[in-house]
């Protein structure tokens, strides 16, 4: 079998396109979408990453604003600017870039982002509001995983699914998406002992584990969707995924390819959160 690909490039490009319809149609009624993007410190990776977002806003013509603060920043001064950023009727999104400095309680800023404002949906009430079936901003990598799967056309109610890699970010929210769609879920991690015996059952493979070639062809079942999240690059510069490609690409039905797989989905996810924030702030001025 030779898989076919979940294009996450093509389907973001066709997203956007709706998205920039909906930001049009908003403007219309008074309301242009803004997102903040807030970066502590000079982490190389996370300037690349806001520089993407920024981009997409452009793109799809959300305005964005960039609040770039030195490595030395207090958290007093982080969670006073997530303070003005809440109260700022022109922002509907707000973003802090992770990994904050060491000295910065990650969990403090994140739960003083005002919840219809939290895009990236990290904050416990939106975590909670995940699991309940619920989710008004669901984080978006795994957002953009579940856009992908509906590509496919394949329904997932009664499928096995296997996800591998349980952070609170990709992980455990991705493994929540797929129990609502009536999947029976698995969720492995870095101690699970004999992964394969895991992944070989899987209809729905989700990849999220940081470790370049962990999943190969025989740890696959014939005819699997195979999602690969990771992100690594190798010591010759290239970037790769969690998943051998080629071994896996001659097992799967589908697989989706690093790079132009799930990270454009997730940009845009962030997007489409954003604009979701912003119509529902103009419903409830018009309510009143
Ligand atoms: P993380 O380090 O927070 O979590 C990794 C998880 O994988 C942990 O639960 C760990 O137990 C598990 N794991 C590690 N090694 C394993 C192994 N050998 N076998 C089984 N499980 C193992 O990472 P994260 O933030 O969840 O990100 C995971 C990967 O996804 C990274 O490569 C990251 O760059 C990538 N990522 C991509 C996007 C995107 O938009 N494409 C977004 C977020 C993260």
């Amino acid at each position: 079998m030779s898989a076919r690909l979940i294009d996450g490039k093509a389907l973001a490009q066709q997203l956007r396109q709706d998205l920039r319809n909906r930001v049009t149609s908003l403007a219309a009624r008074g309301t242009r979408a803004g997102l903040a993007v807030v970066l502590v410190g000079d982490d190389p990776a996370s300037r690349v990453y806001v520089a993407n977002k920024i981009r997409a806003c452009d793109e799809c013509g959300v305005q964005s604003r960039r609040h770039e603060l030195p490595a030395s920043t207090s958290e007093a001064e982080v969670l006073a600017l997530v303070a003005r950023l809440n109260a700022d009727p022109q922002v509907h999104g707000i973003l802090v870039q992770l990994p904050l400095p060491r000295h910065i309680d990650v969990r403090r800023v994140v739960e003083s982002i005002d919840v219809a404002k939290d895009v990236d949906g990290f904050h416990l009430y939106n975590v909670g509001a995940l699991v309940v079936g619920q989710a008004i901003l669901p984080p978006c990598t795994p957002h953009g995983v579940r856009r992908l799967l509906e590509s496919t056309g394949v329904a997932l109610a009664g499928r096995n699914a296997v996800v591998v890699g349980a952070s609170n970010i990709v992980g455990k929210p991705m493994a929540m998406m797929l129990l609502q769609q009536e999947a029976t879920v698995s969720i492995c991690h870095a101690r699970t002992r004999d992964l394969a015996q895991y992944t070989i059952l899987a209809d729905v493979l989700v990849v999220a584990a940081g470790c370049p070639g962990l999943i190969t062809g025989p740890m696959v079942k014939q005819g699997a969707i195979v999602v690969d999240v990771g992100i690594n690059r190798l010591p010759d510069g290239r970037l790769v995924g969690d998943v051998d490609f080629d071994s896996v690409s001659r097992r799967a039905a589908w697989i989706t390819p690093v790079p132009g797989g799930v990270g454009p989905m997730t940009v845009t996810m962030l997007i489409e959160n954003t604009l979701h924030a912003a119509e529902r702030c103009a419903e409830s001025v018009a309510a009143v």
